[in-house]
């Protein structure tokens, strides 16, 4: 993929002590095709690599002590800036509510990422209002209302006899009488681009006046996605994209090529089916991930999001008074486990996504099911001092749990090595934290 060529590159670059013009060229050459072969706009990377190589070739490469590093600070920076630079947030009414008009093709994830959209919102408490005005696809309007069931979010139906119009019309009038800060349509979409459908969409545009029109690309379809954002941005005049299918096997071209080309922002990421699945994108985060540098930022917010603050301040004094017990590490596994699968998580950590193997990670969260049994076979006495789980004691907790000796000892083992870690943790981070703990 293009995140191991270019790891690469850059490596081959980072071993030398001094850097050639020569060697700059050279690894901007891989630089290219490693581009072209994702899938990358042939004019956007042609620009991106004059640019790069104005940089790298000028006075601040040669002279560094490290150039290889250099080049590939160059690379990231200039990756950023093609993304947009800096997160496009979504905009907001002065009067709510706020109206995003959510556009694509078929089967590109308008009304799942609808869904989506509608839970990030709820998590910084608005009150979106779903709105079912695809009236084509079949059963269209029932999935977004399981989506609504799904996050308690209202949905506005209103059938599919009534025009798409009529229906944002009066689901506009609905939210404001029932106090929705944000409307949410979901709109029908083709296979292709075709005049009726513009048509449809300038109508509905027209009567909502939306503050968002949002497409919606499916990132692995590559540069059809830049076309396609191309063709919709010229009759509809977008304010932003959302790549979704991220998750997928997909090259990369569409994410770096679709703000050079149309000049619309990508505001948000979708990478999974989940209804968690949706992020704002971080032209950053989505430049280090895809030079392999981790996405540790992506980690740390999602985790602050899903992890209950309160309770892990709790959890924090706990470790600091030593009164950690086994109900605690059950806990703290469950909040691990919310943060998504695992192999999503780990994908996250830098240097992870070279280890072999990281798809069978499925294998251990069949292995917290069975740290969750032998934990609930423990005594109330076991579980806060766990110095008395002598043999006979484990004996019984793996016939309680249904695993074995072997299991209840290497979890046993784990529990002491976490509780040692963070004690040097917690010595290390003074008794409040560097931040006064999470959050
Ligand atoms: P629409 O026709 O544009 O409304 O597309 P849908 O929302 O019905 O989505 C089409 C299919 O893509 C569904 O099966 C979704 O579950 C799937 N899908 C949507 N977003 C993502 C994503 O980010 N990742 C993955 N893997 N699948 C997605
Ligand atoms: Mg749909």
């Amino acid at each position: 993929g293009l995140t191991s060529r270019l790891q690469d590159v850059f490596s081959k670059l980072r071993g030398k002590g001094k850097v050639s013009e020569e060697d700059v060229n050279e690894a901007m050459r891989e630089v290219r095709l490693a581009l072209l072969e994702a899938d990358v706009n042939f004019k956007v990377v042609k620009d991106f690599i004059a640019k790069v190589k104005e940089r790298a070739v000028g006075q601040e490469v040669m002279k560094s002590f490290t150039p290889g590093m250099v080049v590939v600070d160059i690379v990231n920076k200039e990756l950023t800036e093609l993304m947009g630079g800096t997160q496009s947030k979504l905009a907001k009414a002065a009067k709510p509510p706020t109206v995003i008009m959510m556009v694509g093709l078929q089967g590109a994830g308008k009304t799942t990422t609808s869904g989506k959209l509608a839970r990030l919102l709820q998590k910084s408490n608005h009150k979106p209002l779903l709105v079912a005005a695809d009236i084509y696809r079949p059963a269209a309007i029932k999935q977004l209302q399981v989506l609504g069931e799904q996050i308690k979010a209202p949905v506005f139906a209103m059938g599919d006899q009534v025009s798409p119009v009529e229906i944002a019309r009066s689901a506009l009038q609905h939210a404001k009488e029932n106090g929705n800060d944000y409307v949410i349509i979901d709109t029908a979409g083709r296979l292709h681009i075709d005049e009726a459908l513009m048509e449809e969409l300038k109508q509905i545009h027209e009567t909502v006046k939306p503050d968002e029109v949002l497409l919606v690309v499916d990132a692995m379809t590559g540069q059809d996605a830049v076309n396609v954002a191309k063709s919709f941005h010229e009759q509809l005049e977008l304010t932003g994209v959302v790549l979704t299918k991220l998750d997928g096997d997909t090259r990369g071209g569409a994410a770096l090529s679709v703000k050079a080309v149309t000049g619309c922002p990508i505001k948000f990421a979708a990478l999974g089916e989940k209804i968690d699945s949706l992020e704002p994108f971080h032209p950053e985060r989505m430049a280090s991930r895809i030079l392999g540098m981790g996405d540790m930022l992506s980690l740390i917010e999602k985790a602050q999001q899903t992890i209950d603050a309160d309770k892990a301040a709790e959890m924090e004094r706990k470790m600091r008074n030593a009164e950690f017990t086994f109900d605690d590490f059950l806990e703290q596994m469950e909040q691990v486990r919310k943060l998504g699968p695992l192999d999503q998580i780990l994908e996250m950590l830098p240097g992870m996504n070279k280890v072999k193997g990281l798809k069978d990670m499925k294998v251990d969260e069949r292995q917290l099911g069975r740290v969750e049994a032998i934990v609930r076979s423990m005594t109330k006495e076991e579980k806060r001092k766990p110095e008395i789980l002598n043999y006979s004691r484990r004996r019984r907790i793996a016939a309680g749990s249904g695993t074995s000796i072997a299991d209840v000892n290497r979890l046993i083992k784990q529990f002491d090595d976490m509780r040692k870690m963070m004690k040097q943790f917690s010595s290390m981070m003074g008794p409040k934290g560097p931040k006064g703990g999470l959050k």
